[in-house]
Parts: structure tokens; sequence; C-alpha cells
């Protein structure tokens, strides 16, 4: 399921190849994959404009087409595609961007959990759906993050995941940063020491940006990561224990029974 860092990887590659080309035409191939805007709608107020910037926000994509911004949300499956031959086109492509020059951008998502729609502004969309600050953003802090830990109840883990609280973060990467942590996925946020919040804001902004660079030079995340190891009995690369699985904020995890205290 993309998280953060595959979302990045998404608007970065938006970057490269879809900017400032003017969008010929805009075919919906399944309308249920758009919001509460119409097919016809959607497509005339992208037609004959160009994609200028790409912004990420959490989990979320927006590129801006001068008055409005597309917004992307890839749920499950979502995906893109950039590609010159229709042979190419994806089996699930679900919205296809067609640009002058025969070059097509295809949104694909095979089960639909995505979506796509438009927005006045990504800061309007932000503030509609109470998303959290992004935490690579250059205003989230150690000091934001220590605010978090202070007024929020409840086991870090669900807070790591509540989109509203910290935007971006899932299930893996939660596990992940816990992991690198030391810190045990139940433990109450609010009763962390300071330094065991600065040791979970270290660790949630190193696994993020490590995964992204890793996912750049198309790389596996390395073999000491808990990623590698998510089964329940399977030696702990870090310690040697046990790792352990239980169920956190109803979502499968996985910890290391030893060394997360
Ligand atoms: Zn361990």
């Amino acid at each position: 399921m993309p998280e953060l860092p595959e979302v990045e990887t998404y608007a970065r590659y938006f970057t490269r190849h879809a900017l400032h080309q003017r969008i010929a035409r805009v075919r919906v191939l399944d309308e249920r994959i758009l919001g509460t805007i119409r097919a016809a709608t959607f497509s005339q107020r992208l037609k004959g404009r160009e994609f200028t910037s790409v912004r990420r926000h959490g989990k979320n994509l927006f590129a801006c087409a001068g008055e409005t911004w597309l917004h992307l949300h890839f749920g499950m499956t979502g995906d893109l595609a950039y590609y010159r031959e229709t042979v190419k086109q994806p089996r699930f492509a679900r919205v296809i961007f067609d640009f002058d020059g025969g070059a097509h951008l295809a949104y694909e998502d095979m089960r639909l959990f995505g979506g796509v729609d438009l927005t006045p502004l990504p800061d309007d969309y932000i503030r509609e759906h109470a998303l959290g600050p992004d935490p690579l953003d250059a205003s989230f802090t150690l000091r934001t993050f220590r605010g978090i830990a202070n007024a929020r109840r409840g086991a870090v883990k669900s807070v790591l995941m509540s989109q509203e609280i910290i935007a971006g973060v899932g299930n893996l990467y939660a596990d992940e940063m816990l992991f690198q942590a030391s810190i045990h996925p139940r433990r109450a946020i609010n009763e962390l020491s300071d330094s065991e919040v600065r040791t979970v804001f270290t660790a949630l902004r190193r696994v993020l940006r490590e995964a992204i660079a890793r996912r750049d030079r198309d790389a596996e995340l390395p073999p000491r990561y808990l990623f590698n190891h998510r089964e329940e009995g399977a030696r702990c690369p870090r310690c040697g224990g046990t790792i352990a699985r239980s169920v956190v904020f109803g979502r499968t995890t996985y910890f290391c029974a030893t060394h997360q205290k």
C-alpha cells in the first residue's frame, strides 16, 4: 500500500515526466475513480492546460494546472505510468492524460481504493480533510513532535498512523520507526521520556528519508530493517530476539519482543 515514501516517488516521477506539456485530451476510463466531480467537468477543466508543478502532502499528490489542482490519492494499488506507445497503456488505467506531442500519463488502480479529483488549492484539501502536518516538511521539527507527544493519548503506533495528527505514515513504516527507536508499539505516547520522544522523531524522519532514497535507486531497504523480517517467530536482525505479531490500531503489527520496550 503506498505510504509517504511511495507517493514521494510518484511525485518525482510526475515532475520528471509530465510537467509543461499541453493536455490535449483527458480520458476517464472508469468514473468510479472520480470523487464527486463528473467526468465531463473533470476533462473540460483540464483540457488545454498544462501541469506546472507538483506538491505532495502525506499520501496525497497535487499537480497545479492553472486555476485548479489535480488531486491524486493512491489507495492500495494506485500508480502512475508515463508512456508513448499505446501498447504500454496499463491494464487498470482509470484516467489518461494525452499530451500534445504524443505522450500519455495514466493513473492506474486495480482495486479502485484510490481517487482522482480536482481541488482549488492543496491547502483547501488539507484543511477540509483535517490532515496533520507532513513529517518531511521543514516546519515539522522535534518541537512539533514533542507538542504532539505531550498532547496525545493512546499507543505511540496509533498516533504515528493517525492522518489527522501526522500525514503519510502507514502500517509498515510505523512498525519500522518503532523497531528502530526500540519502542514497543503499544507504549502510551504521553508516557515516553523526552529522550524517547527524540529517538522516535529521529527514527521517523530517518526511515522515511532512507525509504525514499532507496526507492529512487530501486534498492531494497537495508537487511537490518524490520521490513525484511515481518514474520512471527523470525529472528530479530538487531538483537537476535524473536519477532512477535499483534494487532494495534486494527492493523497487524510486528515488533521485537526483546529490544522494543
Ligand atoms: Zn530485537
